[in-house]
């Protein structure tokens, strides 16, 4: 696979990681321990540290993305994200999760903290809809 990210991963992090660094790139760039479950060239998947089901794990993208909406129709965008949304079943599978609910909170008002696309894949439990 070739896409944005995997090129300008080393570059892009590190020019970030002084300038504006969030957390995920802190856990990224191993400044700060992760309890790291899943990892390959383009993503990484670490529990929450405030899990909110018995199972709760986010991925993340190396390549810094601030939110879902700073993704456009271009092919490396829609590549990085195929990428990740096609890697999240075979994490849940390493965990042994049958049923899980993934979820991205775009911005404050929606629930967004951390400013890094982050995938939240939770399970162990059920869970009820509408979300909330
Ligand atoms: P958001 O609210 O932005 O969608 O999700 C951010 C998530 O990051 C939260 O579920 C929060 O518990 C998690 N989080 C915040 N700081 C850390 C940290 O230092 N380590 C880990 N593993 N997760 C964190």
């Amino acid at each position: 696979m070739n896409f944005k990210g995997s090129a300008n991963f080393e570059k892009s992090a590190k020019s970030r990681v002084h300038s504006e660094a969030t957390i995920f790139h802190k856990i990224l760039s191993k400044e700060i321990p992760a309890t790291i479950v899943f990892e390959d060239e383009h993503c990484l998947a670490f529990r929450d540290i405030q899990p909110q089901a018995p199972q709760h794990i986010l991925l993340i993208p190396k390549e810094f993305v601030e939110k879902l909406d700073a993704l456009q129709q271009k092919p490396e965008d829609q590549a990085l994200l195929g990428h990740l949304m096609s890697v999240i079943p075979q994490i849940a599978r390493k965990q042994k999760f049958t049923e899980y609910r993934i979820v991205i909170n775009n911005g404050s008002k929606a629930g967004q903290t951390v400013f890094y696309l982050h995938i939240h894949i939770l399970a162990g439990r059920a869970f009820q809809w509408p979300p909330g």
